[in-house]
């Protein structure tokens, strides 16, 4: 239940987050919403700059006899990842999204909710309207950070001119403090096919399915099971065994950055049912064995499929599923100073099969930047001796966790006078735009924060009211202590 004075925190800051619901803002389309941020943030007497990118720079003057505080930024991003449930009618170019408020919580009508990163704009906004007695302040809110972070990639270095401190407010945990993430870098393997004629009598689907799957940085280390590298294995174990097929489409995954939970296969084949299934079984519990602990309801399943039109020569279902079962899932490497931190993983996402050919999507994450150069670089090798063609993403730069951040513990501590408990600190291995802005302003001191927002990226996407007020008297009274520094 929320008391009066936090009815009132959190209502101001709902009527700014659903003026920005209103506006679409799928990721790299975000001019509606950046030019009503601009005027915004004018009408708060700011000095505001739209970039060629389209992020808002937002200059706040420093109270009267603050002026010499340090300035601190207040970072989040404009565009949501846009999802609707199934049987929901939704175009992200024109709908707004319908709120649907209870006392404590917020979602939205049958899509995600865009409260990653709509609540930190509000909560901007919010302080932007009420801080008294505080330095300047600057807002920084970026666009594509979900896609590619290319708005954060574009900012000038001299948005971060003149300031010591920058809270990105982008994490969804209101009990925790980043102080540190992981890079990224994302490479997509591709094979043009040469397809052939089906000469064998029998089509069947190979179906991988019942495993746990998950978001590749935050699950990676629990060692759950791939689909996609299952799937791969199964074919490599049916060709091992003697059964004769082709490979007609493949395909498995969700997204880049999910653990693949499914993946399936449609082969034709002149072999016995019970010969592919006897070797699909056998392979299920060998699989079975690996994950049990950790991913027990990992399934492989045979069905009846219509004959297709055509499938890929033997030369390409080769190439492909050595590549899979080469490419390593999981994790490379534990942090040797973080106890229980993954330092690099990587993540088989995406697998489809096109008219074009059949691509398949790998992702890496390190705390180290030097190694993902050293995966992109392997990657480039395997393609090369198999015959497969590489394309590597711009790598996104990580976040190393400085040795001191009085930010850090400052949050922290007023965190615990204010809330009773330790906040918890760390450093996560998924990607923040922390990782670009640290490049272009080596010494800037910065956290990540959030309130608490469950299930994001997902229809089903909610904002957790009773910790609005919290969080906006934590940071009052950070910039309260940092202007009383000077
Ligand atoms: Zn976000």
């Amino acid at each position: 239940m929320l008391d009066t004075e936090e009815k009132k925190i959190v209502d101001e800051v709902l009527e700014d987050f659903a003026a920005i619901a209103a506006i679409p803002r799928p990721s790299l389309h975000e001019k509606a919403v950046s030019d009503y941020l601009l005027g915004v943030f004018q009408s708060l007497g700011c000095d505001v700059r739209q970039d060629a990118a389209n992020n808002i720079i937002a200059d706040r003057a420093a109270s009267p006899g603050y002026e010499s505080v340090p300035r601190v930024i207040l970072q989040a991003h404009m565009d949501m990842v846009c999802v609707a449930a199934k049987g929901v009618k939704y175009d992200p170019l024109r709908d707004p999204i319908r709120l649907c408020r209870t006392e404590d919580e917020l979602s939205a009508e049958g899509t995600s909710l865009g409260a990653d990163d709509g609540a930190g704009i509000a909560l901007i906004l919010y302080v932007f309207r009420h801080a008294e007695n505080v330095g300047p302040l600057r807002a920084i809110i970026t666009t594509d950070e979900e896609t590619g972070m290319s708005g954060a990639q574009a900012l000038d270095a001299k948005a971060f001119s003149d300031a010591d401190f920058l809270i990105n407010w982008d994490s969804e945990n209101f009990d925790e403090l980043t102080r540190g993430c992981a890079g990224c870098v994302g490479v997509d393997f591709r094979r043009k096919l040469h397809c052939c004629d089906p000469m064998m009598p029998q089509a069947w689907c190979i179906s991988v399915s019942g495993l746990l799957g998950g978001h590749s940085g935050e699950r990676i280390g629990d060692g759950r099971g791939n689909a996609i590298r299952i799937l791969a294995q199964t074919l490599h174990a049916l060709k091992n065994a003697g059964v004769s097929f082709s490979v007609a489409s493949i395909k498995g995954g969700s997204a880049r950055n999910a653990i693949a939970a499914k993946a399936e296969a449609v082969i034709v084949t002149q072999s016995r049912q019970e010969e592919v299934s006897r070797v699909i079984s056998e392979l299920e519990q060998h699989v079975r064995t690996v994950f049990g602990n950790v991913d027990p309801g990992i399934s492989i399943n045979l069905s009846e499929a219509e004959m297709p039109a055509q499938v890929m020569e033997d030369s390409d279902m080769e190439a492909l599923t050595d590549a899979l079962l080469l490419l390593h899932t999981g994790v490379f490497q534990m942090s040797p100073t973080m106890p229980g931190l993954v330092e690099t993983s990587a993540n088989l996402g995406l697998l489809r099969t096109e008219r074009s050919g059949v691509w398949f999507s790998y992702f890496a994450r390190s705390s180290v930047d030097e190694k993902l150069g050293e995966i992109a670089d392997a990657c480039r090798i395997l393609g090369m001796r198999l015959g497969l063609e590489v394309s590597v993403a711009t790598p996104a730069p990580g976040w190393r966790e400085r040795p001191q951040s009085a930010l850090s513990d400052m949050m922290a501590a007023i965190f615990e006078e204010q809330n009773g408990r330790p906040m918890k600190v760390g450093v996560i291995h998924a990607g923040l735009e922390c990782g670009w802005h640290i490049r272009k302003a080596p010494n800037l001191d910065m956290v990540s924060i959030g309130v608490t927002n469950r299930n994001i990226h997902s229809p089903k996407e909610t904002l957790d009211l009773t910790t609005v007020a919290p969080q906006i008297r934590l940071v009052m009274e950070t910039l309260h202590r940092i202007a009383k520094t000077k």
